[in-house]
Formats: structure tokens, C-alpha cells, sequence
């Protein structure tokens, strides 16, 4: 009897180290793998890229860091309405209703800007260069006070889809008052082209992030999709501080809008950098923040500010009837707590 008994201690001993065994070496999947950062700044905000490879040495690392900075340059000369030499704002500047000669890349953007604004009835629109300025949230300073109905009267007249015309390599205002802001797809569009570039030099293993504005491919250090958090809307919130999520994707982007970060007070009113090119008034509504997931972050970008527009229940509803993105709509309650809706296809993406 107490040989049957010691057998049993011994087999029961036998199952613990096998145990021990599978299970110490399950945490040794959790195997890192080496990892490059190239940080640095542009378009008024930083970038950070990371970069999963077996190695990259020191010439290559700064070949790297150097094109990446060039690219970023390069982008910025076309679109950044900041830059009073760059070609959108040569453009801006020009006024004129002559037609004007663009880069392939300028139309490329101000065609998807077009796109969209058609796609949302013009709640999307790149025309709204002007309410942007006048608000203090474009390359002027902005009023300290709210426009005269008149003034927003006349404003509406230089916005507007139809305002701008395309050809095969010009575009032409309607008005010469006209002027575009891209700030609402640039971040996007450059995220794209870093990670283009990149999978170009044959990297395979990417995360690259422009002011928020995220594209991934293939897997992170621990040869897993690549892990991100979204931000709680608090006014003023740093990122990372407070999370509401954390998503995980491989091959897909993600960019956000809010009111939370980017605003101002006017006349004591708390107003967003987001406004309605219907009304000529920034948003007011208790929608705070979207976070669209696509194949392309400059489509992610310019989702995320057309829900945004539409606000909750026609952006809710724009977004369902898209095809090829996911969101993540968060609602500011009256209470100082947050209520959200995500569509079916973004809880996939939730690591939490
Ligand atoms: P973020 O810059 O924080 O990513 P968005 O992508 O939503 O935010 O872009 C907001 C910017 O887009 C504003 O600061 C403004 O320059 C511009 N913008 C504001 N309203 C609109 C609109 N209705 N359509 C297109 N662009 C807009
Ligand atoms: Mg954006």
C-alpha cells in the first residue's frame, strides 16, 4: 500500500516538472527581437518610428534617420500651410481664378480631399481654410471673439466641394479668395509614405506614427501585431496618460480626431480646431474623439475628421455604411464620465 502511495507521489512529482517544463518554456515564446527607434519632429508635431530587424549597423541607421528626415521635409514644402514657401501655400497665395500648374502629389491630396468632401456632403472640406484662420487654428492668430453672421455669410461663400476645380495637373478657384488647409489628411498621407518608403528598403517589421496618425506592418519585438493605446479624451490630456483602449494591428493604420487636445476658449466658450464647413461654426456636440482603423492612414485621418463633422448620429451611421474602416466613437456625458460606441469590426482590434 505505501509503495502504491509513494508511485503516486512520485507520478504526481513527474507531472509537476513536465508542467513547469511547458510552461517555462511558453514564457520563452515571449522571445524579443531587436528593435530600432528614429524620433525626430515635423509638421508642428513628432514622429516616431520603430523598426523590428535582425540588425541594422550604424551607417545604415543614419542613411535611415536621414532619408526619413528628407521625405518628411519634402512632404512638408508640398502641403504645410505653415510654410508661407511651401507649394499649397503659393497656391493659397495666388489669387487668382487662373488655373495653376501642382506637383502630382499636391492634386493626388486635394483629390482625396475632394473626394471625401463629396463622400460627406461637404461635412469633410478642405476650403475651410478661412474659419480655420479666423478661429486661431490655422497659420494666423484668430480672433478672440465669434464672427457676425455676415462675416460667416460671406465665408461660405469661399467654401464649399465645388469651389475648386481639378485638371490632369492644375487646379483653379473658383474665387480667388479661396484657399485650401490640408492639416486634416497631411499627418495621414506622410505616415503612409514613411512606411512605404521603408517596406521599400525591405523592411518588413513596422510601426510608424506622425502626431498620433499610425501605420503598422508586420510585428513588434515580441513578434506580435504591433500594440497601441487610445487616449481617454480629457481636456488637455498628455497621450498615453489615460487610456481608454489598447488595439492591436499588423498591416492597418489608425488616426484620431478630437476636441480635446487642440482648442481654444473664445469669449469664455470652449471650441474645437474641428469646425462645420456647413455652418461655419466649430463642432458642438458631446461626441470627443474618433479613432478609425483602415488600410491606408491618410483614409484614416480624413474618416476620422469627417465622422467627427457629421457628429454623433449621422457620423455613426456615415461610418457603418463605409466599407474598408472600423471606428471607435467616444461621447462626453454631462457627468464628466464617457460613453462609447465602436463599430462590430473594431472590437476584432481590441487587445483589452
Ligand atoms: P488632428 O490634426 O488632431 O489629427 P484632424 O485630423 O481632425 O485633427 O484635423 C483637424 C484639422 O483639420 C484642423 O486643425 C483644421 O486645420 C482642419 N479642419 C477643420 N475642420 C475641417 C473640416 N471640416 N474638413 C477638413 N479639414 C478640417
Ligand atoms: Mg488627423
Amino acid at each position: 500500500m505505501s509503495l502504491l502511495i509513494k508511485n503516486i507521489r512520485l507520478l504526481l512529482l513527474i507531472i509537476q516538472v513536465c508542467l513547469l517544463f511547458i510552461f517555462s518554456s511558453c514564457s520563452s515564446n515571449t522571445q524579443q527581437y531587436n528593435e530600432f527607434a528614429f524620433n525626430g519632429s515635423t509638421m508642428g508635431t513628432t514622429y516616431h518610428i520603430t523598426i523590428v530587424a535582425d540588425s541594422i549597423n550604424v551607417e545604415q541607421r543614419s542613411r535611415i534617420a536621414t532619408s526619413v528626415d528628407s521625405l518628411l521635409r519634402v512632404f512638408n514644402k508640398r502641403v504645410s500651410t505653415y510654410d508661407d514657401q511651401s507649394e499649397i501655400s503659393h497656391f493659397n497665395q495666388n489669387l487668382t481664378i487662373e488655373p495653376v500648374g501642382v506637383s502630382n502629389e499636391l492634386l493626388h491630396i486635394v483629390k482625396m480631399g475632394q473626394d471625401f468632401c463629396n463622400a460627406t456632403s461637404g461635412a469633410f472640406d478642405i476650403t475651410v481654410m478661412p474659419l480655420v484662420n479666423f478661429f486661431g487654428f490655422g497659420y494666423e492668430i484668430g480672433e478672440n471673439r465669434f464672427p457676425t453672421v455676415e462675416e460667416i455669410d460671406d465665408w461660405l461663400q469661399l467654401t464649399g466641394c465645388d469651389k475648386l476645380l481639378l485638371g490632369d495637373s492644375t487646379i483653379t478657384k473658383t474665387d480667388p479668395r479661396i484657399s485650401i488647409d490640408l492639416s486634416a489628411l497631411a499627418k495621414g498621407d506622410a505616415s503612409d509614405h514613411v512606411a512605404v518608403f521603408l517596406k521599400e528598403m525591405g523592411f518588413e517589421n513596422l510601426f510608424v506614427e506622425i502626431g498620433g496618425e499610425i501605420m503598422t506592418h508586420g510585428f513588434n519585438k515580441y513578434g506580435r501585431a504591433w500594440k497601441i493605446g487610445i487616449d481617454r479624451p480629457n481636456y488637455g490630456g498628455a497621450p498615453g496618460a489615460d487610456l481608454q483602449h489598447i488595439i492591436e494591428l499588423s498591416g492597418l493604420a489608425v488616426a484620431s480626431s478630437g476636441d480635446y487636445r487642440n482648442y481654444r476658449e473664445i469669449e469664455g466658450k470652449r471650441i474645437s480646431h474641428t469646425i462645420d464647413p456647413r455652418s461655419g461654426s466649430p463642432i458642438a456636440h458631446n461626441l470627443a474623439a474618433v479613432t478609425i482603423v483602415a488600410e491606408s492612414c491618410m483614409i484614416a485621418d480624413a474618416i476620422a475628421t469627417s465622422v467627427m463633422v457629421l457628429g454623433p448620429e449621422d457620423g455613426l451611421t456615415w461610418l457603418k455604411n463605409y466599407s474598408g474602416a472600423e471606428g471607435l466613437l467616444i461621447f462626453r456625458e454631462p457627468d464628466g464620465t464617457y460613453r462609447e460606441i465602436m463599430t462590430d469590426g473594431f472590437r476584432g482590434y481590441l487587445a483589452d
